[in-house]
This record gives structure tokens, C-alpha cells and sequence, in this order.
């Protein structure tokens, strides 16, 4: 990676961000158990979510294919706990950091991943399943998806998860 990483981070709009190994990231069937449950309504929506991405063994060996594992985090201001529309649109907003910082690597970069966090959201309309993805080389796996427990995570990261009364933090990653 290039040693101006806070400049890209910043360009990026990435509000903190950690490096840890993927060999030490637990990746586990109860996070995949709470997808199945289906209470963000996109399992099995999008080629971005599971099943789509493979089994959780899968995603591991994925992942662990790569040396380093870089956590991002976006942070977003709510009016109150129950601001149900900044979450959405703070959601919104972590897609387009994600989407940024992917361009920001790719020139410095050959091979990586980068995982956001749930679903997809590129499209009006997913083509999952009857169809290829659209737009492959923007499709960034779910990270809660992969089996990760996103609060465990950005401890090994040494961020933090929680960043504050009516606020909103999401996670992602990139391994390279
Ligand atoms: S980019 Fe479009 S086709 Fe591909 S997973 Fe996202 S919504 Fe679906």
C-alpha cells in the first residue's frame, strides 16, 4: 500500500481505519445464522449477500487468501435513536466511502477485495439469481455476510464501534 494511506482515507471519506491479519478474524456460522434469519431482507437478494458469496468456510478461505485486512469505518450523525431515515441514508453514504476508496487503491493494487457492508444496492434491481452480476468489478461482498462479527472486528482493528450518542458507525474491509 502506498504510505500516503491517511490522505486516501481521507479522500475516501473513511472516518477511522485499522490493519489486522485475516488469519486472526474469526469468521463464523452464528453471524451467518442471523443472515438466514433475513432480518435485513437481503438474503438472498443480491449477489453481494449469502448465499451468493459462498459458504462461510468459503468466504474464510477468501479472505485468508490475502495478507492484510484493512478495516474502514464510516460514522454518521442521527437526529435521535429512532432516526430510522438518517440510518438509510446513512447506509446510502457508507456505499458510495466504500465505492470511493475502491477507487482510490485500485490504481496501487492488483489483486484484492473489498467487502462493505450489507447488500448491495448498486441497481434498481438485482439480477441475483437469474443473471450475472452487472457490475462484477464494483460488487463488494457483505461483510456481516463473510461471518464477521463487525463489533469484534473493529476491536482487533483497535476502533471503535460505538462512537457516540445518535450516531452510526458501519464497517468495511479491504484485504490485499
Ligand atoms: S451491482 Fe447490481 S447486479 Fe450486481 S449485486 Fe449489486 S445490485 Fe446486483
Amino acid at each position: 500500500m502506498p504510505e500516503n494511506l491517511q490522505e486516501i482515507m481521507d479522500r475516501a471519506g473513511v472516518y477511522r481505519f485499522g490493519i489486522v491479519d485475516p488469519k486472526d478474524v474469526d469468521f463464523s456460522e452464528t453471524v451467518r445464522g442471523y443472515c438466514e434469519e433475513n432480518l435485513c431482507r437481503q438474503y438472498g437478494k443480491t449477489w453481494a449477500c449469502p448465499p451468493a458469496v459462498g459458504t462461510v468456510s468459503e468466504c474464510r478461505e477468501r479472505a485468508q487468501s490475502y495478507g492484510n485486512m484493512l478495516v474502514f469505518s464510516g460514522k454518521f450523525d442521527l437526529e435521535d435513536s429512532l432516526d430510522f431515515e438518517g440510518m438509510g441514508a446513512a447506509m446510502v453514504e457508507f456505499k458510495n466511502i466504500s465505492q470511493r476508496l475502491d477507487d482510490e487503491v485500485k490504481p496501487y493494487l492488483s489483486d484484492y477485495l473489498l467487502l462493505s457492508n450489507e447488500g448491495c444496492g448498486k441497481c434498481e434491481s438485482c439480477t441475483y439469481p437469474d443473471n450475472p452480476c452487472r457490475f462484477p468489478e464494483k460488487l463488494h461482498g457483505s461483510i456481516e455476510g463473510y461471518g464477521i462479527f463487525v463489533n469484534e472486528l473493529a476491536a482487533k482493528a483497535g476502533m471503535g464501534y460505538n462512537n457516540g450518542e445518535n450516531t452510526v458507525t458501519f464497517f468495511g474491509a479491504l484485504l490485499y
